[in-house]
């Protein structure tokens, strides 16, 4: 990550394709900061940067950064500024770093059905081609249970209305979000939500405890019963087999996975079945995920 250049506001977060992003602080923190599992921006209270703060920060990074193709607009939804403060934002990116091959940023899908058509389609045009949305499950129960205040209807409106202005989406489902008890229809939800939605990327991550499982409990408004890596895997499984989606580029290649896959649905669907199949036949069925050392 590009982080020298200016002072951020810390923690910054942004996604692994965005590695080699200039990444410029639109907002900071989250405008919703609820989900039950998330703890990125706790630490922050949510703030709207004004344009004047971010001119000089912008100049400064495409000076810095010459021969950047990407910009990473930060933090945790920075979509969910109107497309009035938005395009001048996205604009000036223009004019200071010249030809980019694209900007980017974290969205709710509420984010995108507060925009009108031709507002995405504007953003689009200014080159504004790629949003990550961390839709979680399809499941409506789980969805409630972690307080993402989003439904399945919401979620695929929001996505499909993206596309249908051009612009693509990069999607992240949480492996093991619902414990045992919720994990076939977690699975079967988000694989039906996905087939819906075709996104261009979708990941996967594995729910994280930082703070410990039963922090995590007191977040989530349901019983929550942790399951081993095998149960994981076997969650991973039902999801994949139950995509029928075409050119999807799939990868579970983030930091608290413990397989990394990656292919393209349907194409390579078999092989990573059996990736699975195999880490399954190979893992102790006793093991639980290590605490990672990560928010
Ligand atoms: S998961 Fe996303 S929307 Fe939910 S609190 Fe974290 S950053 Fe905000």
């Amino acid at each position: 990550m590009l982080f020298s250049a200016l002072k951020y506001d810390e923690p910054v977060f942004r996604p692994p394709g965005e590695a080699r992003s200039a990444i410029l602080q639109a907002t900071l923190g989250c405008s919703w900061n609820k989900c039950a599992f998330c703890e990125m921006y706790t630490s922050k209270k949510f703030k709207i940067r004004s344009f004047d703060e971010l001119k000089p920060e912008i100049e400064t990074l495409s000076k810095v950064y010459k021969g950047v193709k990407k910009v990473f607009l930060a933090d945790g939804n920075a979509f969910v500024l109107s497309a009035g403060k938005l395009i001048p934002i996205v604009s000036e990116i223009n004019n200071q770093f010249g030809k980019l091959q694209r900007i980017s940023s974290y969205a709710l899908p509420k984010d995108i059905l507060n925009k009108s058509e031709s507002e995405l389609k504007e953003l689009k045009s200014l080159g504004l081609k790629l949003l990550y949305i961390g839709i979680e499950t399809g499941d409506n129960d789980l969805l409630k249970l972690i307080n993402k205040g989003e439904t399945f209807n919401s979620t695929i409106d929001g996505i499909l209305k993206a596309h249908e202005a051009g612009i693509d989406t990069s999607i992240m489902i949480i492996n093991g979000l619902g414990g045992k008890k919720y994990s076939k229809q977690h699975a079967l939800k988000s694989a039906e939500i996905i087939n819906q939605v075709s996104p261009k990327f979708l990941s996967t991550l594995t729910l994280s405890l930082p703070y410990g499982l039963d922090h995590f409990q007191n977040r989530f408004k349901g019983e929550y019963q942790q399951q081993t890596i095998v149960e994981l895997f076997e969650e991973l499984k039902l999801f994949i087999e139950h995509m029928n989606v075409e050119n999807t580029i799939y990868r579970s290649n983030h930091v608290s996975n413990n397989l990394p896959l990656q292919g393209t649905l349907s194409k390579d669907k078999d092989q990573l079945i059996e990736s699975l199949l195999f880490a399954i036949e190979n893992t102790p069925a006793n093991k639980y995920p290590s605490a990672p050392a990560f928010l």
